[in-house]
């Protein structure tokens, strides 16, 4: 056992154990990342298949302040290039290139939905309203990463003066928190229109969230080699600072009292602090509170039980085709980031109401209610495209092209699909309506030139990550979140009721996304060293 008693012990070697684990080791810690899966990274990640390389999870990241200063911080050199921003809609597609491009944003608007110029001047009045926020908010290199006691410049030349109008903009933040539904209902009346701007976020998304994502699309960038390299790169800092990583291990049950954690094969490490830095109804089911103090214990029992009532957010279903063609084909109709709509239309009550419906009462319903109901689903709706090779042609064959095909997926209809055992005839019809819709409107050459193709559903997350529900960005967005969703003390997100026990990554903090996990990861890193 002595060889396995550490400072600190963190569990979940995503982007956010990562983050937690590089920092703590640099400062001479004793640590020991636990990663359930052979490989860490969790869903920032990539892999190779008969040639193709792809992302796993997220396919571009947003630095938000956040990523570039902190591989600077830790003197990680990553080669990367911009991901510039495509979007479209029917036959048209405009890139995303600079604030300028939200002009083409209106004309393709008005374009499509010609009775519609006032709704749509207020929607774009607003998002560059939200822009105007966003460039504050992300006005300077996050604070979290710099030493401020060492850099007086950033300290006294950057952070002071932005301070007040941080504080202002929050406020204004925290007043557009309704769901961007609600928020575009106010003011864009006609329904498609409405769905078009919003139906590839997921349910409820806070409205400042939903809006801000024009300027973030300017954000985006691409580790060459694939998003993967970020997570490598955090591992090999890692080992050279000293730090110990342990993959293939599943962490079972957490001894809170005796600051013990066991693994399946009933290993047992034990920790000063514990960092849990990966889905928190895992962590409040497996924890043992025995001995504890009942003051812990009641706070603990309670937070439980506001974990346990809340689900995680949507999930996707990903699409991933070898295709016989070269980039350059794909190069003239879009950007390697692209988000496309097939249809105006917009999907309306489809994922909706029309799909709860089919859940509510899933015995009764016929196969072929549910084939009909997906031929509507996958035609109205809006995917978010990937093409690695754009960015980083390196990233495939001489001539040929990956791409990565992915929407928002309601992991109840999976599961439920799975429990009355058609799961495996359900794929195939997915992933034939998506290519049929797909190759019928941008991309004509997938008629023809698939030479591989594979999937990933919300189930596939579930497993591969231990993520509740499949979900990709923690909690969905209820009335009760349960844990922190104020940028102002976000700080507070990585506490828990045991003050041993710290936790980082999607499911701390919403709305999370990479750069939310990356930043979780640091501060749960900071509390255990303050302590
Ligand atoms: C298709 C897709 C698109 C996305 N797009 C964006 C985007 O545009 N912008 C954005 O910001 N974010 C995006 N995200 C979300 C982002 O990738 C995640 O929110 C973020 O990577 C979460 O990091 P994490 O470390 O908190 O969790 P995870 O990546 O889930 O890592 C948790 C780790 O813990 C491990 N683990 C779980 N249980 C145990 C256990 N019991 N014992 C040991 N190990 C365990 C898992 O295997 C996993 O490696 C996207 C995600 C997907 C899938």
């Amino acid at each position: 056992m002595s060889d396995r008693i550490y400072n600190t012990i963190i569990v979940g070697g995503g982007i956010a154990g990562l983050t937690a684990t590089v920092y703590l080791s640099r400062k001479g810690q004793k640590v020991l990342l636990i990663e359930k899966n052979k490989e860490c990274g969790g869903l920032v990640n990539s892999f190779t298949r008969d040639g193709f390389q792809f992302d796993a999870g997220v396919r571009a990241i947003i630095d938000a302040g956040i990523i570039l200063p902190m591989l600077s911080d830790l003197g990680i050199e990553l080669e990367v290039v911009k991901s510039p921003v495509s979007l479209g809609i029917e036959k048209e597609i405009i890139n995303i290139d600079s604030v300028d491009s939200l002009l083409k944003y209106r004309e393709l608007l008005a374009k499509l939905y010609p009775g519609s110029q006032g709704e749509i001047n207020e929607v774009l009045k607003n998002i560059r309203k939200i822009m105007k926020h966003m460039d504050v908010l992300y006005g300077i290199e996050n604070p979290v990463f710099k030493n401020l006691k060492h850099d007086r410049t950033f300290l006294f030349k950057e952070l002071l003066p932005w301070l007040p109008k941080f504080i202002i903009t929050v406020g204004k933040i925290n007043r557009l928190n309704m769901p961007i539904e609600d928020y575009l209902g106010k003011f864009v009346k006609n329904p498609s229109l409405r769905d078009i701007i919003s139906q590839h976020f997921f349910k409820n998304t806070p409205a400042f969230f939903a809006m801000s994502y024009f300027s973030l699309y300017l954000d985006y960038f691409y580790p060459k080699g694939g998003v993967g390299k970020l997570s490598e790169a955090l591992k090999n800092k890692i080992i050279e600072s000293g730090g110990e990583i342990k993959t293939d291990t599943k962490i079972i049950q957490v001894m809170a009292e005796k600051c013990l954690v066991k693994d399946q094969k009933n290993v047992t490490y034990k920790y000063d602090k514990l960092i849990w830095a990966a889905d928190l109804k895992t962590l409040y089911k497996i924890t043992e509170t025995e001995g504890l103090s009942h003051k812990i214990k009641t706070k603990f029992e309670d937070a439980k039980s506001k974990m346990l009532k809340n689900r995680g957010g949507d999930s996707v279903f990903t699409l991933f085709l070898g295709v016989d063609e070269p980039l350059e084909s794909f190069r003239k109709i879009a950007h390697g980031h692209f988000f496309y709509t097939p249809s105006k239309l917009g999907l309306g009550e489809t994922h909706r109401e029309e799909l709860d419906h089919l859940l509510s009462d899933f015995e009764k319903v016929e196969k072929e209610q549910i084939l009909t109901w997906l031929d509507k689903f996958t035609r109205l709706n809006t995917y978010e495209i990937s093409i690695p090779g754009l960015k980083d042609p390196e990233l495939v064959p001489p001539g040929k092209t990956g791409i990565i095909i992915s929407f928002l997926a309601e992991y109840d209809l999976f599961a439920k699909i799975q429990k009355a055992g058609w799961l495996d005839e359900f794929i195939p019809e997915l992933e034939n309506r998506v290519l049929s819709v797909i190759s019928d409107s941008v991309y004509p050459m997938l008629k023809d030139g698939i030479i591989a193709r594979f999937s990933f559903t919300p189930l596939s997350i579930e497993n591969r990550v231990g993520s509740s529900e499949g979900a990709i960005t923690g909690w969905s967005f209820q009335k009760s979140m349960p844990v922190v969703n104020k940028i102002q003390i976000s700080d507070r997100s990585v506490l828990t009721p045991v003050p041993s026990i710290y936790q980082a990554g999607q499911w701390a903090y919403s709305p999370a996304g990479v750069p939310m996990s990356i930043l979780t990861g640091k501060l749960a890193a900071d509390k255990v060293l303050k302590k």
